[in-house]
């Protein structure tokens, strides 16, 4: 039985149904997470820290132009 780090729910996953590196979902509480091991299975909640908030927001590039 592998259970949610952060609802305590069910997970319902067995150890050899996942692989390491495998990102399993909670179905309660929608958190992400990683499988870190597999014997036994430990989980790492999957935090977008990747996420490159680089993008400028320039949507309004009017190409005032006229002549
Ligand atoms: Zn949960």
């Amino acid at each position: 039985m592998v259970y949610c780090p952060e609802c305590e729910t069910d997970l319902d996953i067995e150890e050899d149904e996942v692989d390491e590196g495998e990102v399993v979902s909670c179905p309660e509480c929608g958190t992400d997470f990683e499988v870190i091991t597999t014997n036994p299975i430990e989980l790492k909640p999957v935090d977008e820290e990747d996420y490159d908030e680089d993008e400028p927001e320039s949507d309004d590039s009017e190409d005032g132009d006229e002549s």
